[in-house]
């Protein structure tokens, strides 16, 4: 039974100064009841498109007030069934408050609502010669990046959003609106509270504004594929890189099969083996001495062919190809659900990790891909499912539990990026132990009603 009477919708309306955004509407409702992937969709009672911060303080404190859950939504794009409401209730769609408050050169920051996009952003940021970095493969929105610690392809060399936002402004589930943090670089007062909200997945309050680190765009920037015949020379490749001290702005692996799926979908024609994305960038010089130390460095670890882009066309177009991958896989299995797996390991433990997904997939017949960050040691080993086949799905949940636990035996995390939303959330315990209870009672504290998108993050 729908948790918000009709009565309640109406109330709604009255929180907002345009009542067409409180909808109902069944298919804006289907919309927000699922992501790309296997998780079991569940639709909202009613959608609510704020526009500013009064209006959000006004909505939450009125699912506060009647105990109705509410979940916070940005595009959507998040990977382990975040936006889902589980619970029905109310989903806050921040979509439409998408303004770049102030850009601030000088400062090297900008001031956003959260709907902004990241690359609506750095459209506004290119007349400046500014950018921002952080990169996940859909183009999300920057408080549901900050929601997730998003990272992407320039984490090696950047950061996740985690070391990008300075400040930020938070309406708490009881309708109080805080603002942590600032506009300077560093500061020593009290308590992280900007570091407790990123990351915090819509759980703990709903973020109305950022303050974002932004850098310059290098003068010269060149891209570099190195083909390997198998993925776990590719990921050995990739620690020596990183070993070797050199600074390398982005360290991306593809699989075989991912890069015949991006072949087809993007119409490119990269040889289809085990492949390593490369970025490099600076002075011209520079970035020429890096590219040839980085090309002796990889024939040295049995890299097949070594081909370097400067031209920025071609690069853009390897970074979209990269980009899309996740796309071109799913465009190859209609109809398809996609599970994911996330783990990080210390970059040392890569090579391994790898080789021990491959074959967790191999001895279990699941024919997966595998892609990722590897810069940081974060991969994704995923599977294209039928969502109506619960055999396929509980074979595939066991090699994620396997991958899981081999990265943590390491001591790396579940979850490099796309944080825990419902898939992960099993594993929490084992990678945390008893900070789960305290993060349990910090939850307890902010939102006593539970009502912040219930059943995601902690364990039950
Ligand atoms: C093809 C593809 C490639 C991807 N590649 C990457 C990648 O490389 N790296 C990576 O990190 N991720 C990646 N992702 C996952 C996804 O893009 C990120 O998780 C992104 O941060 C989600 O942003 P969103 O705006 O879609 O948020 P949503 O999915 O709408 O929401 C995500 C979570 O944040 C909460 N939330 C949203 N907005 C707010 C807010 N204003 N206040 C409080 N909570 C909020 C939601 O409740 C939810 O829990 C990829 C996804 C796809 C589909």
């Amino acid at each position: 039974m729908s948790v918000l009477e009709p009565r309640l919708a109406e109330s709604l309306r009255a929180l907002v100064t345009d009542p067409d955004r409180v909808t109902v509407n069944e298919t804006v409702l289907e919309h927000h009841s699922h992501d790309l992937t296997y998780h079991t969709p569940h639709a909202p009672d009613a959608v609510v498109f704020p526009t500013d911060t009064a209006e959000v303080s006004r909505i939450v404190q009125f699912a506060n007030e009647h105990g109705i859950p509410l979940v916070p939504f940005g595009v959507g794009t998040s990977l382990e069934g975040h936006i889902v409401p589980t619970r029905g209730g109310i989903t806050l769609d921040l979509s439409r408050m998408n303004r770049i408050l102030e850009i601030r050169p000088q400062d090297f920051l900008v001031r956003v609502q959260p709907g902004v996009t990241r690359t609506q952003l750095n459209q506004a940021l290119r007349r400046y010669g500014l950018f921002f970095p952080v990169d996940p493969g859909a183009d999300a929105t920057l408080g549901g990046m900050a929601a997730t610690n998003a990272s992407g392809t320039n984490a090696v060399r950047y950061g996740a959003m985690r070391h990008q936002v300075l400040g930020l402004e938070v309406v708490l589930p009881d309708g109080r609106v805080i603002h942590t943090g600032g506009l300077s670089v560093k500061s020593s007062a009290g308590y992280y509270l900007t570091g407790l909200f990123v990351g915090s997945e819509g759980t703990l309050g709903v973020i109305t504004e950022l303050v974002l680190r932004i850098y310059g765009i290098p003068e010269h920037t060149a891209a570099a594929r190195a083909v390997f015949s198998d993925i776990e020379s590719a990921g050995r490749a990739a620690v020596a890189l990183i070993g070797s001290g050199m600074t390398v702005g982005r360290v991306e692996l593809v699989d075989a099969k991912t890069i015949r799926a991006v072949n087809r979908f993007k119409g490119t024609d990269y040889p289809e083996s085990p492949t390593l994305f490369l970025e490099f960038s600076g002075g011209r010089r520079a970035v020429d001495e890096d590219i040839r130390l980085a090309e002796e460095l990889m024939r040295s670890e049995g890299c097949l062919a070594f081909v370097d882009e400067h031209d920025p066309e071609a690069a853009a177009k390897l970074w979209e190809a990269r980009h899309h991958a996740a796309l071109a896989l799913m465009a190859m299995a209609p109809g398809k659900k996609l599970m994911t797996t996330d783990v990080c390991v210390p970059v040392s433990h890569l090579p391994g990790a790898l080789q021990a997904a491959r074959e967790l997939m191999e001895s279990r017949g699941l024919d997966g891909f595998i892609l990722g960050h590897v810069g940081d040691g974060n991969y994704h080993a995923g599977f294209a499912l039928d969502a109506g086949d619960p055999a396929q799905i509980e074979r595939a949940e066991e090699v994620n539990a396997a991958i899981v636990r081999h990265a943590l035996a390491r001591g790396g995390t579940c979850t490099g990026e796309h944080g825990v939303g419902l898939g992960k959330r099993r594993y929490l315990a084992e990678e945390h132990g008893e900070a789960v209870s305290l993060m349990r009672g910090i939850k307890a504290l902010i939102d006593p009603r539970g009502i912040m998108n219930p059943g995601k993050v902690l364990p039950e």
